[in-house]
Order: C-alpha cells, then sequence, then structure tokens
C-alpha cells in the first residue's frame, strides 16, 4: 500500500476501495453515525426522576395538550453521548491547523477564557448602574486605549458588534461629517479585491459603489484612484494588506489623493494581524478604521459570531462618533452614554450602533490577550504570522502557482488554480481531498480577483514541525495530480462519515424542522 507522509494510504483506488467497504454500523472505525436525537429518544424514557406531582389541577382549560409532548427521552449516558458525538463531528482549531485565508482563525489561549469568566465580569448586566460596573467600564476604557496606541488614531467606538457592523459605523460617521460640511457626496471607491461587506456597506448607505481596477501586482494604483476621484466621491474603502496578501505600498500617497478631494479615507483592518506593532493606520492618513477583535486580538471565531469590531477614528471624525463611548480626559475616563452628554463635551454624535455597549465578553479576551502579550508579544504575533505564511509560500512555490509572482506576503498566502490546468482536478477537488487528509481546506475563490484562488492563512500560532507537516502533505496531493491520479480527487472525500454534499442547496433550501415520519410512510420506506 502506498503511503503519504503522514503514514496514511494515498492510492486512490485503495482509497476508494475503503469508501466502497461499507460497515454495518454506518460508522467509520471511531467516527460514529449519529441520527438526530428525535430519532433516537424514547418518550418513556429520562435523564431525570421527578416525582409525579400531587392533586395536580391543570388550569388551562381548553388549552390543555392533550397529545403527547413528542420530545425525545434519554439517559444520561445517551444524552451526553449524543453531544459529544456531534461535537466530534465539528473541525476546530483546537482539532488542528485551520488555513482558512481572510479569517484569522486563531488559538485562544485558555487564559482568556478564565478571565471572560470571573464573576465579576460574567455576571455583569447591561442595565446595571453605571456605579456598580466601574470595573467594566475601567476594562473597555483600557482596551480602548491600546487600541488607540497600536493604530496611532484620536478616538475609538467600541459597541460595533464585527467587522461589517464597524465598517457601518465608520462610514456613517463620515457621513455625518460630510453631512456637517453641508455636502452630500452619493459615490464610494473599492477595489476589486476587496471583501464583500465593503460594497455591501457603502450601498446600504445609499452610495454608489465605483470599482478600483487592481495592477498587475495585485495592489491599488494611486493613478487609478486620483483618476477616478472627483467631487461626489465620499470616501475610499481599502484593506492594507489587502484580500490577496499584499501590502498596499502607496498607501499614503492614495490618502493625500482622497485627502486632496476632500474625501475620507475608511481603511478596512480585518488584516491588522498582520501589521500590529510595526505599522500604525493612524500616520497612514487613515481617517476610520474597524478592528476584528476576532481576527487580531484572539478571542474565539466561529458559527458567525460573537465578534466585536470597534472602531478607530482620525481627529476629524472623533467627534461624530456613536454613543456610548469613553472620554479620556489626561488619566481619567468618563462614559458618555447620550447625545445630550456628548455635546457638554461639544461632540456629536451620529447616533447608536447597538442597545448596550459592545461585546462585553470578547473585550475582556481580547484585553487579556493583549495584556498578557505585552506590546513586545503583540508584535512579534504579527512577526511570526507573517512568517509562516511566508515559509508556506516558499514551501510550495515551486509545485503551486503565485498569481503575483513569487514575492514576499504578509500573513497570508494566495495561490490561484493554474497548477492544476491539464489535470483534471480542479480547485473544489483538491480541497476535498485535504479532508481526506486531515485538513480543514483552505479559503477557495476569494478573493475574486484570481481565477481558483487558495488563500491559506496559518496564523502564528502554528510550530514549525505543523507547518512541515501541511507543507508536506499539500506537496504531495499536488504531485499526486500532476501524476494524473485524479480519482484520489474527484470522489474526494472518501474517508469523511459525508462525502461530497450540495453546499448551494444546505444554504439556500436548509432543513430546519424535524417532522415525525407517518407509521405507514417508516413501512413503506423499509
Ligand atoms: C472578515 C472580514 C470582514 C468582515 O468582518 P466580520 O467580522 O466577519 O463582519 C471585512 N473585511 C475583510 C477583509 C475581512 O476579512
Amino acid at each position: 500500500m502506498s503511503m503519504n507522509n503522514q503514514g496514511r494510504p494515498s492510492t486512490p483506488n485503495e482509497a476508494g476501495m475503503v469508501a466502497e467497504h461499507k460497515t454495518f454500523t454506518g460508522n467509520k472505525a471511531l467516527q460514529i453515525e449519529e441520527p438526530l436525537i428525535f430519532e433516537t429518544g424514547r418518550n418513556d424514557v429520562t435523564g431525570v426522576d421527578i416525582d409525579v406531582p400531587l392533586d395536580f389541577k391543570p388550569r388551562l382549560g381548553s388549552h390543555r395538550r392533550e397529545a403527547p409532548i413528542d420530545l425525545p427521552g434519554l439517559s444520561e449516558p445517551e444524552a451526553m453521548r449524543h453531544y459529544v458525538r456531534l461535537s466530534q463531528k465539528n473541525y476546530a482549531i483546537d482539532m488542528g491547523l485551520y488555513p482558512l485565508g481572510s479569517c484569522t482563525m486563531k488559538h485562544n489561549p485558555r487564559l482568556n477564557e478564565k478571565m471572560a469568566r470571573l464573576p465579576g465580569f460574567a455576571d455583569v448586566h447591561p442595565l446595571q448602574p453605571l456605579s456598580t460596573v466601574k470595573g467594566a467600564v475601567e476594562l473597555i476604557a483600557q482596551l480602548g486605549r491600546w487600541l488607540l496606541v497600536t493604530t496611532g488614531m484620536a478616538s475609538v467606538a467600541m459597541s460595533p458588534k464585527a467587522g461589517a457592523h464597524g465598517e457601518l459605523c465608520g462610514m456613517m460617521a463620515i457621513k455625518a461629517a460630510l453631512k456637517a460640511r453641508g455636502e452630500s457626496r452619493s459615490k464610494v471607491l473599492v477595489p476589486e479585491s476587496a471583501h464583500g461587506t465593503n460594497p455591501a456597506t457603502a450601498a446600504l448607505l445609499g452610495y454608489k459603489v465605483v470599482t478600483i481596477p487592481a495592477r498587475e501586482d495585485g495592489t491599488v494604483d494611486p493613478a487609478s484612484v486620483r483618476e477616478l476621484l472627483d467631487d461626489q466621491v465620499a470616501a475610499i474603502m481599502l484593506t492594507n494588506p489587502n484580500t490577496c496578501g499584499l501590502f498596499e505600498r502607496d498607501i499614503k500617497e492614495i490618502a493625500d489623493a482622497v485627502h486632496e478631494a476632500g474625501a475620507y479615507f475608511y481603511c478596512d483592518g480585518a488584516n491588522f494581524n498582520a501589521i500590529v506593532g510595526k505599522a500604525k493606520p493612524g500616520e497612514l492618513g487613515v481617517d476610520a478604521m474597524h478592528i476584528n477583535l476576532h481576527k487580531t486580538f484572539s478571542t474565539p471565531h466561529g458559527g458567525g459570531g460573537p465578534g466585536a469590531g470597534p472602531v478607530v477614528l482620525s481627529d476629524k471624525l472623533a467627534p461624530f462618533a456613536p454613543v456610548p463611548y469613553v472620554r479620556f480626559e489626561g488619566e481619567t475616563a468618563e462614559f458618555i452614554e447620550t447625545r445630550a452628554e456628548a455635546k457638554e463635551h461639544g461632540d456629536t454624535p451620529f447616533g447608536r450602533m447597538t442597545a448596550f455597549h459592545g461585546q462585553m465578553g470578547m473585550f475582556i479576551r481580547a484585553l487579556s490577550f493583549m495584556l498578557s502579550h505585552g506590546c513586545d508579544g503583540l508584535k512579534q504575533a504579527s512577526e511570526d504570522a507573517v512568517l509562516n505564511a511566508n515559509y508556506i509560500r516558499v514551501g510550495l512555490a515551486d509545485l503551486m502557482s503565485l498569481p503575483f509572482g513569487n514575492r514576499p506576503n504578509m500573513h497570508e498566502v494566495l495561490f490561484d488554480d493554474s497548477f492544476l490546468k491539464d489535470t483534471g482536478v480542479t480547485t473544489l477537488d483538491f480541497a476535498k481531498a485535504m479532508i481526506d487528509e486531515g485538513y480543514h481546506p483552505m479559503t477557495m475563490y476569494f478573493p475574486l480577483v484570481v481565477h481558483g484562488a487558495l488563500l491559506i492563512e496559518p496564523t502564528e500560532s502554528e510550530s514549525l514541525a505543523s507547518l512541515d507537516l501541511f507543507i508536506a502533505t499539500l506537496r504531495d496531493l499536488v504531485m499526486s495530480a500532476k501524476k494524473g491520479e485524479t480519482e484520489r480527487f474527484t470522489g474526494a472525500p472518501y474517508h469523511s462519515p459525508r462525502r461530497r454534499l450540495d453546499e448551494t442547496a444546505a444554504a439556500r433550501k436548509p432543513i430546519l424542522k424535524w417532522v415525525r415520519p407517518e407509521p405507514a410512510s417508516v413501512e413503506a420506506a423499509e
């Protein structure tokens, strides 16, 4: 049997045979086939022993339920096994390398979790009087300070709850600033490599989105920006490092051109992880930037949330920051909750983004991450993230294709699918074969500027051994594709409990409700 570098069978036919070999239980090795809890449970079993209530007279009249409630009954070990088995079907950063680019699924040190669970933080309620939660306010203020220092900006709005929400906040501040100048501009410039949330944010605020074409080398040319600038442009939304993992070298020149045209510079800071401690957006001419705490400063990131997207603002935009915000007066911090309070300090907030103060649990984790790393540690984390991504590039550059040439990248490395040309293997097939090797695939088909994009972000928390194994696995897969072993790919994944799923149907037409099959139809099915 031929083995790959990890000592696993790699020949497609043998892998195919494994798939053919159906087990009686449907289980695959120690991966247990798990039905829905409603299909397992029996109404006459329970994990809890409750006394029959004495003298119980229901007072619901005609609303009284006649039919059984139809909840599944399980004993304690059955319930426990059900959920543990389900949890094992999730791939997680705690199980292995998570190469998804543009997501920064970094390791979340358990210390952060411990801090977030301290009763003094975990048990506070947003409606408590401020005088009883001074520590929580102090924590928000301290985190805000760290964000201002690392970004070199003037002010911060802590309340936005995700990156996209932060974009909306920053762009609303820009809109308010224009209005205060008596202007209402109609356009926003967005490079073609931008994350979809950028044009979506601009469009939501009623702006016309004008696309800036990318240069040969994957970055934005200041000349193209200048060509598009006029007195109708409200802002540019630029990501740096950009979604191709490249640093926008001309960012200063672009910022100057934007400001000369009377427009504002919104920076999408989702990739701040690559430059913390190395470059300050405030010194690059940025007017507003969101920070995805869940990408840059640890805190869990999965299942769509919860995240946190504080927005840092320049001097020009600071007066428009939404309430609530923290105002610094020397060493003391004051929490400004209402527009009236803000007015007393000469500020004119554009409004409010959320009911309360933001994602407190995420704030605690982020500050814990910052304090435990220190300034030097945060800088090193960025350096290591960039080093790791470059290590992967160098380890694969001879076999996989780099759309913008073999030059240094930032925290993520972008390949395209031209190395698969004439192999009969598609980007999707390649990604599916990675699952058989025990890896979650990288980000595919994003950014859209590159055909068949494969975007890999290892983050700083992967060891050299882990990177070497990942590189060796990808090299084995590429060689296999080039040798014409297409079956290893086109039928992959062979070893997962479920094979190829109709992901579009799953996203567009999810079946979210379980209906007990009629007894007759069960018989018919059998
Ligand atoms: C993740 C990301 C966003 C959106 O952030 P969310 O927290 O997912 O809303 C925006 N832009 C870029 C470049 C991103 O990577």
